[in-house]
Formats: structure tokens, sequence, C-alpha cells
């Protein structure tokens, strides 16, 4: 892009000038409309929803049986809901600002298997094929009890097909491992700020991982290619999967069982605000699809990036979506935020979300250190830099008179509110590795 389009591009677009200048900023989406309207644009609905979850029941008695850590949900990968009322007393005295309402902590980054948001999205996509190569060979049937996949036969099976995947990490460990138990001969294209620890560990899980010095779009380009190649390799395309996108959206109708147990009402009067580190947009964008199906126009879903990796917020507001990447207005993509560092949004999510989404902000990577240390020193709690990215959404919310005054949001719905940050990852992270961000926080 030459100075005149860039200048061009600006005066259509303001916000673009925040994000060059690296300005921690947020954009409140002119074009939000109700499910009603908005939804037709997806071109998903409920009953893809029940599909997935259908499909992750079945998997249920297979993956309890393979990762015994699932036992306690009986199979099921779900993450607890926990408020963390100190974080909450924290924040505003940290930024001198009230939040209304109640602080809640999705903890995606406690999931079992990979210890991230990926664990949703990555899984099901896997078990997916899984399913449907089992169920053409005749060797499995929906009514099956699917425990039996966990057999050397299965394993053979499956043995004869390759899955191949591009990632910064998380994605990667969460199919890497999955196509691992199941038996594939399973590849992870990483790109250069994936973390060591992580490749680590999936070669220890007998994946093949091969590295890049080049960021995000380069790996998935290159996985791409590679997975051409083979006809019975299978490439999981972050950038536009549908499938993952609906391995995500399970998490609305869970959570809203999660706020109904615990007697929290989401209606008008009580508004929920759910704040999402954005990546490529498939984790973000099918939980938020979820939630939009289950709370309706009740929930307010709200995108959370990196100054350096504003790639959605970029996308939508220009409305060019995948037609532009962060680098192309002279952003350099490097992040500490290891799930973030992605300069070009998903072609489809951006697309299909932009009617829902109330908004993005942007923050820097020193705020997600800042508050990685809060959070632990509040509340205990251990998550990884990216994962504290929606931790400053319940500020902006209240901050920003112009956001509730586009919304009518009265000051008693604003007292009566939730706030749920999703933690998308950190569980898994090497206790060492750990102990280097809670030393950057208070640097
Ligand atoms: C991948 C990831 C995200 C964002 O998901 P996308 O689908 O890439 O947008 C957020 N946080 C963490 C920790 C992640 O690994």
């Amino acid at each position: 892009m030459n100075s005149d389009q860039l200048n061009q591009l600006i005066a259509q677009h303001p916000i673009v000038k925040d994000l060059i200048e690296l300005k921690e900023t947020a954009w409140f989406n002119p074009n939000f409309t109700t499910l009603a309207e908005g939804l037709p644009y997806v071109g998903l609905n409920q009953t893809d929803i029940d599909d997935a979850r259908d499909r992750l029941a079945r998997f249920a008695p297979y993956l309890m049986a393979v990762f015994p850590e699932t036992a306690a949900t009986g199979g099921i990968i779900e993450s607890e809901l926990a408020a963390i009322p100190n974080m909450q007393q924290q924040l505003e005295q940290h930024f001198d600002q009230a939040i209304g309402g109640k602080l809640w902590l999705k903890k995606d980054s406690h999931l079992p298997i990979s210890g991230s948001i990926k664990a949703r999205g990555g899984i099901y996509e896997v078990l997916c094929h899984a399913e449907k190569l089992a169920l053409q060979a005749g060797l499995l049937s929906t009514s099956d009890n699917y425990a039996k996949l966990n057999s050397p036969e299965f394993k053979q099976f499956f043995s004869q097909y390759s899955i191949a995947v591009g990632s910064t990490g998380n994605l990667g460990l969460s199919i890497g491992i999955m196509s691992a138990q199941l038996g594939f001969d399973v590849t992870v294209h990483m790109s250069a700020d994936a973390r060591q620890w992580k490749k680590d560990k999936l070669r220890s899980h007998g994946v093949t991982v091969v590295e890049y010095v080049e960021d995000y779009g380069v790996a998935v380009e290159e996985g791409r290619k590679a997975a051409l190649q083979n006809p019975n390799c299978f490439f999981i395309d972050d950038e536009n999967s549908r499938t993952l996108f609906l391995g995500y959206s399970v998490a609305g109708q869970r959570l809203k069982t999660q706020l109904e147990q615990l007697n929290i009402v989401v209606d008008q009067a009580h508004p929920l605000f759910v704040y999402l580190p954005c990546g490529v947009g498939g984790g973000p964008g099918g939980v938020a699809f979820g939630l939009k199906m289950a709370f309706g126009d009740h929930v307010h879903c709200i995108f959370a990036e990196p100054t350096h990796s504003p790639c959605m917020l970029l996308g939508v507001a220009t409305g060019l979506h995948d037609e532009i990447s962060v680098q192309e207005i002279g952003i350099d993509n490097i992040t500490a935020a290891d799930g973030l560092a992605v300069g070009r949004a998903s072609g489809f999510v951006g697309r299909a979300m932009q009617r829902l989404l109330d908004g993005f902000y942007t923050l820097e990577d020193e705020t997600m250190y800042l508050l990685l240390g809060m959070l632990n020193q509040s509340e205990h709690l251990k998550l990884e830099p990216s994962a504290l990215a929606g931790m400053l959404g319940p500020i902006i919310v209240n901050q920003r008179q112009d956001y509730a005054a586009l919304h009518h949001f009265t000051e008693q719905q604003l007292q009566n509110a939730n706030h749920i940050v999703w933690g998308t990852g950190g569980g898994m992270v090497p206790a060492e590795e750990m102990d280097k961000y809670l030393a950057k926080s208070k640097a």
C-alpha cells in the first residue's frame, strides 16, 4: 500500500491512524445489529451447533478413556467459570475506574488436554475428521460406544491418514496431541514466535514439527501447500474452517447452563459482557456465535487484540477483512501474546460476525503483563499473556460513554451487569516459563 492509498484509508477510517501509531484504542461497531438481523449473514444456525454438541457427546467415552483428566466432566472438555472479586477491586484501583456489576474469569486456560481455548475447536475438528473416515470405512456407527476407538485396530486404521495444520503454538498443541492419540500421522507447521516448550511437547507425543522463521500466515500457507501434495492428508484451515468455528460455538449453551446453576440472570436489565482475545478469529468468533445463539441480544461480545497485531479490528473497521494485513499499514505483528500474533484475519469470521460484535480494542504487551501479575497476585491464577487481553475490557466498557450511548445502556443496567473475561490459555505453561512471565509483569 503506497502512502496515497494509506492516507485515503485513514481519511475513510480514522481509527486506522490509531492502529498505525500503535495506540491502545477501541472501536465500537456502528454496524452492530440484532441477532435476528445479523444471523442470516453467519450462514450457520442452531442445528449446526447442536450437531457439534452431539458429536462431542459421542466422543466423550473415548476422551474419558484416553485422557483421564477429562473423567471429572464425563469426557466433556469444559472449563470452570470463576468469580474474581479481588481482581475486580485491583483493576478498579489501578485504573481509577469503577466496574459496575460482577467480574468473572472463564478458565479455558485450564481446559484439559491442551490448556487453551484451542481444546475446543482444534480437538473438535480432529474428532470430526476421524468420525467421518471411520463411518465411511464402515468401522463405526454413530450409535456405537466410541470408547472402541481406543484400540490397536483403530490406531492402525487412522495411521494411513495424515493431518496438517499451521499454528503459532496452541492450535498445534491441540491438534497434534489429539491426532497423535487417535493414531494419525500429524504435522504441525509452526511460526517463528511459537515457544520452544510447545514444540518439544509435540515432538514428545510423536508429532512432526516443521519450524519457520516467518510468521503465522507463512506457516499456514506452507502447511497448506505440503498437505496438497498428499491426497490422504487433511489440512486444518484455521483461516477459513467452519468446523473449527462450530467446535468453539458449543461453549455458548454450556456457559448458559453454568450461569443458571449460579443463579445468574442474563436479560435486558442484566446485560452480559464477554471479552475475547482474538488472533485469526475462529476461537473468539465461534464462541461469540454460540453466545449470541444462547443469550440473544443480551450478550455483548468485545474482541481484544495486541497493538502490534490488530488484524480483526483492521479488517472489520475498513470492511477489507482478509484483503488487508497489519504489515500493509506498517505494523510489525510482533507480540508476546502467542495466539494473537496474526497479521491477517480470517476471511470468514469477520464477514460472518461483523454485525453481531459490539466492538474491538487493542492493548500493549506491557498492559497484558501488568494484568498477568495483577491476576496472579490477587487471585493466585496463572495465565499466559494473551489470555489477559480481555481483562482490560470491563474498564473500557465502564469508561467509554460513547459506547454506552451507542447501545443506550442505563446506569442501572451497567450496575447489574456481569463481565466475563475469556481466559484463553496458560494452564500448561511450564513453571520456569511462567516465572519469566511473572518477572516481566513486575518490571
Ligand atoms: C488461539 C488463541 C486465541 C485466539 O484464537 P483465534 O482463533 O486465533 O482468534 C486467544 N488466546 C490464546 C491463548 C490462543 O491460543
